[in-house]
């Protein structure tokens, strides 16, 4: 393969901090149309991007209908596409992990084929796609109605060729930014309509999410994808995940002299292994106790501290009375804190972004609460999370916490711009004491979703 579009270089150890470097999405976009051209025999019709995302709160909550607030950032997952008329979905991935890094091997399946188990690897992301989208189609999927736009007819097919610039497996959400610019791409190639609304991009959301609940098998809950598709530069989505309703709100510190940082830990993350899915099973069964379909609903609209210690207090209660509980249940109820303090941390911060002159000392503060909560009671951190989060705060940093599902993963950092190097140093020096791998380093704008490239 030539260098251009190798998979970005593991960086020597000792060699930190190392910066990823801001992608350039035009010319990533240009030399992966060539490389379509030379495996395929012809050229692309166009490249779609799609980025990933960070969220500064609600985490572990957006299957509980909790308010969300995801931003998307700049680094995106480029799908180059031509279409088919014999209904196969071809694809090849300059990210192929499945073999060798950077492999290229072709994959494929019948649209028709594809079905829960049927596609295994990377390609359940691309092909379970088309899978959803005809789900939400014929209103078969949780969208609220049938979106007949989203029907692919028979015999449609395609061939694609993706590159992502979103570190994979980071907790960045590197899977919803390759579902979702498939998503983009075979809605465009499918009826011509490159700028979808904002109710088509909710539908092809919900298209992404079936493809990674039921063909992937990782039970996340709309969070990634609704960013990656519905974002808007500059701001934060306030994503209501009762009914997937989205309000932006401004994100952007850089007017307080502050940015947005990511420490990648390098800690591998492991979303699909069962963790996340405990962790969503036990707060269903908190959910069960309350006798409320979703711990949302366990609090009222606008949720303050002491609607979250009085929801507490009646499940402490209701099991003291003998309520059956299904599970661990000091599990349930450490989840269940997180799960009501976090979307109590949710709304305090969008009443904050949503002030005129945003307290960004107090956004830091909520997000150092959050990232407690992630270790205590969500108990999904570890201890490379802990030291990024430790050592941001030592070096000046307002705020940090894990982003995602942990176990490895991601840190957003709100630090000073100023000098940033100094930060990353010292979160170096704290790995190295620690014995940990050198993390990576990213600096975050809040981005537009995903879109047509070329
Ligand atoms: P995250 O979404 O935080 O990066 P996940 O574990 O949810 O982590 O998703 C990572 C998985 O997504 C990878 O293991 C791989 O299967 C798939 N993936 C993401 N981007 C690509 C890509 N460009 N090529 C192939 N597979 C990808
Ligand atoms: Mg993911």
């Amino acid at each position: 393969m030539s260098c251009e579009l190798s998979v970005a270089a593991v960086p020597e150890e000792g060699d930190c901090p190392q910066w990823v470097a801001q992608p350039d999405v035009a010319a990533r976009a240009r030399l992966l149309g060539e490389r379509f051209k030379r495996a395929y025999g012809r050229p692309p019709v166009g490249v779609w991007a799609a980025p990933g995302r960070a969220n500064l709160m609600g985490e572990y909550t957006d299957f509980s209908g909790g308010m969300c607030l995801p931003f998307a950032h700049q680094y995106v997952t480029l799908t180059a596409a031509a279409p088919r008329t014999d209904g196969l979905l071809r694809a090849r991935s300059l990210q192929d992990a499945d073999e060798s890094v950077a492999d290229e091997r072709l994959r494929e399946v019948r649209v028709v084929d594809v079905a829960p188990g049927a596609v295994g690897g990377w390609f359940g992301y691309a092909a379970g796609v088309a899978w959803g989208m005809d789900r939400v189609a014929t209103g078969r999927s949780a969208h609220p109605v049938a979106v007949p736009e989203l029907a692919l007819a028979p015999g449609f097919g395609a061939d694609l060729m993706v590159d992502s610039t979103v570190p994979i497996g980071a907790g960045l959400a590197s899977s919803a930014a390759l579902e979702c610019s498939v998503a983009l791409a075979l809605f465009s190639l499918s009826t011509g309509d490159d700028d979808p609304d904002d109710a088509l991009r909710r539908a092809l959301a919900r298209a992404c999410m079936d493809a990674e609940n039921y063909i992937v098998g990782a039970n996340t809950g709309g969070l990634d994808q609704t960013a990656s598709l519905r974002s808007h530069a500059g701001e934060t989505l306030a994503l209501d995940c009762r009914d997937f309703d989205v309000a932006n709100l401004p994100a952007e510190p850089a007017a307080a002299g502050l940015t947005w940082l990511a420490v990648d830990t390098r800690a591998p993350h492991r979303l699909a292994d069962g963790q996340y899915s405990s962790r969503r099973a036990e707060c269903e069964a908190a959910a069960a106790v309350l006798g409320v379909d979703r711990l949302r609903d366990a609090l009222p609209e606008h949720p303050t501290d002491d609607d979250a210690a009085a929801a507490l207090g009646r499940f402490d209660a209701l099991v003291a009375d003998g309520a059956p509980l299904d599970g661990d249940p000091e599990g349930v109820r450490l989840r269940l804190r997180h799960s009501l303090t976090e979307m109590v941390r949710s709304v305090r911060i969008a009443d904050e972004l949503a002030t005129p002159d945003a307290d960004w000392s107090l956004v830091g503060r909520l997000l150092v609460a959050g990232h407690e909560s992630m270790r205590l009671d969500c108990q999904v951190s570890v201890p490379e999370l802990d030291a990024a989060v430790a050592a941001c705060l030592d070096a000046g940093a307002l705020g940090a916490k894990v982003v995602g599902g942990g176990f490895g993963g991601s840190v957003l950092a709100l630090a000073p711009a100023d000098d940033l190097d100094a930060l990353a140093r010292s979160v170096c020096a704290t790995f190295a004491e620690h014995g940990f791998r050198d993390p990576l380093f990213l600096t975050l704008q809040p981005s537009p979703a995903g879109r047509r490239i070329l």
